[in-house]
């Protein structure tokens, strides 16, 4: 059997025109800018017309602890709407905006896959509505005002020694991570230790996707702390007056964009925060949106259910005011085989002793949505080509035996026809009843929240504070952040900060080396190991694989 590329099947797709679409979804037509035929922005003031409307159901798609090609979240959302929309639900995706710089590395493009995917995916996955270039502009910005302060006096005494505003560009680029700059004399700045970040792993585009309309943007930009003065007080944005330029600049970059499945579903890919400096969510915009547009609203969270579920239910359904409906929990064999302790190379052979030693990750995962949080959850298996019959219903029996709902997905293969049980599933939870709760409360102390999320969601013995992190404890506190919830960065391959502890692991400590404060996202980061903010590119980047023809017909994009 010929598998056909992403690419491919996208190609051979034909679209709707983006008016069509809107029109089907009851978007007005005065609330829609286009960006060609099959691209719109969608006007935020379409939120006040319809502030009474009643919200439609949030479904999250989430997963196990992933494997490093990823479970198929995306693919499974994208799939999962579209069989909705068969069943005749009104259906609405919300996905998050890819990054140039997984595109042309080793991951490919974000906009799902097989018969489950976004399109344009060509547009989507590279230059899009500009976007990342207005997030990218904002930052850089605010970065050549801080300098230029310094440049022109310094009244506010800023140390440059202790800035924490880096520059950033949407692309994996090593060679940036350190650089010295302002060099050449007085003229040409100051010289100082600088650095870049991918842009979205900029707090610009935390802060976009957390904001709920263009004021609070104002007031999150203006609490940015870009740095430290000389007797360590935190210097903001808004003591630079720096605000209204970002914002301005950000103002077309808040509206969601609508595009299409390759079944004409309405989908919005809107902000694609970093998931573990930040959030790891689309944006607060998008999803509000959705949920007044249609019945049913599915979206994905970044990494596994330990991360971007845990972040998309305290940090952002918190901010949002938002009680999601039923959560999907995507498992494959592979992943699963993987957690069982069988090597990469070895994940295409059938192996039933690993698949079940595999399958405590997928329960706890599963728990701590049901247990932890109160929300009605279902295992979708992701089919993949080569899962045997014999393991798939292994996985089914399993969870069956032990009274965990779980559907076959074969979305990607199939498009939305393959994903009708799962979405009958879901309609069914939606109904059921939901005690949604966070899993900490604001006001615990930082350390005590910390320790709820390791002791609850990853079943950590306990905490282990190091003393940097101790000392950035009390300042924070000291600082008056002390109430904000926390995002934690850890490792999305294992519930522990130990990539290599795989399944459910236990008896082991949870170690916070450093916190930073995202004041303007409004949250504070727990770094539990070095986290990158600027990936590099791989051995053979995917960059050496897409080429555009004459016609300026792109291939390669996988
Ligand atoms: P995630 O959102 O979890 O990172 P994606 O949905 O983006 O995962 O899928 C990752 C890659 O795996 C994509 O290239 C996609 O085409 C592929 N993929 C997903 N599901 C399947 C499947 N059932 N069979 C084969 N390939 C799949
Ligand atoms: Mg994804």
């Amino acid at each position: 059997m010929e598998i056909k590329s992403d690419i491919k099947i996208a190609q051979e797709t034909e679209m709707k025109n983006i008016r069509d679409i809107a029109d089907a979804a009851g978007l007005d037509q005065k609330y829609i800018e286009l960006y060609g035929n099959y691209k719109a922005k969608v006007d935020y003031n379409l939120l006040e017309e319809k502030k009474d409307a009643a919200d439609g159901k949030v479904i999250l798609v989430t997963a196990i602890s992933p494997t490093p090609a990823g479970e198929g979240k995306t693919t499974t959302t994208v799939g999962l709407a579209d069989a909705l929309k068969k069943i005749d639900k009104s259906v609405l995706v919300a996905l998050r905006e890819p990054s140039l710089g997984p595109v042309f590395g080793v991951k490919g493009g974000a906009a799902g896959g097989g018969y489950a995917q976004v399109v344009p995916m060509e547009d989507i996955n590279l230059h899009f509505t500009g976007d990342m270039h207005a997030i990218g502009a904002a930052n850089n910005l605010l970065a050549a005002m801080l300098d230029n302060h310094i440049q022109q006096g310094n009244g506010l005494g800023i140390d440059p020694r202790k800035i924490t505003w880096k520059r950033c560009v949407d692309m994996n680029d090593r060679q940036l991570r350190f650089v010295v700059d302002g060099m050449g004399g007085k003229a040409n700045g100051t010289p100082r230790e600088d650095g870049f970040d991918i842009t979205v792993a900029s707090e610009i585009m935390a802060i976009l996707c957390l904001s709920s309309d263009i004021e609070d943007l104002k007031n999150r930009v203006a609490n940015i702390i870009v740095g430290y003065t000389y007797d360590d007080q935190p210097v903001t944005a808004g003591q630079l007056k720096a605000q209204g330029a970002l914002a301005a600049l950000l103002k077309d970059a808040l509206k969601p964009n609508l595009v299409q499945t390759l079944e004409h579903t309405p989908a919005f890919i809107h902000g694609g925060p970093f998931a573990n400096i930040a959030h790891g969510c689309n944006s607060i915009m998008a999803t509000r949106m959705a949920m007044k547009m249609a019945d049913y609203v599915v979206t994905e969270a970044g990494f596994g259910a330990d991360l971007g579920a845990e972040k998309f239910l305290d940090i952002k359904c918190r901010m949002a005011g938002i009680t999601p409906s039923a959560v999907v929990v995507v498992a494959t064999v592979r992943a699963l085989k993987h957690h069982g302790g069988v090597a990469k190379a070895d994940l295409g052979k059938e192996n039933l002793d690993a698949l079940e030693k595999g399958l405590p990750n997928l329960l706890q995962h599963v728990e701590n949505i049901t247990q932890v949080y109160g929300l009605p959850a279902v295992v979708a298996i992701n089919r993949f080509p080569t899962d045997t019959e014999a393991e798939l219903a292994l996985v089914e029996d399993k969870c069956r035996e032990l009274g965990v709902n779980v559907a076959l997905s074969e979305v990607w293969g199939k498009g939305g026809e393959g994903g009708i049980e799962l979405a009958k599933e879901v309609v069914r939870l939606c109904e059921e009843p939901n005690s949604f709760a966070q899993s900490y409360d604001l006001d615990l102390s930082i350390e005590e929240k910390i320790r709820a999320i390791a002791t609850k969601i990853y079943r950590a013995d306990d905490i282990n504070i190091l003393p940097a992190a101790r000392k950035q404890m009390a300042q924070l506190e000291k600082l008056g952040f002390g109430d904000l919830p926390i995002c934690v960065a850890k490792t999305q391959y294992s519930f522990s900060d130990d990539p290599t502890l795989l399944g459910a692991p236990r008896d082991f400590v949870l170690t916070v080396r450093n916190l930073k404060v995202s004041a303007g996202a409004g949250f504070i980061v727990a770094l539990t190991g070095d986290i990158m903010t600027m990936p590099g590119l791989p051995k053979v980047p995917a960059a050496e694989k897409i080429d555009v023809d004459k016609t300026g017909k792109i291939t390669g994009l996988f």
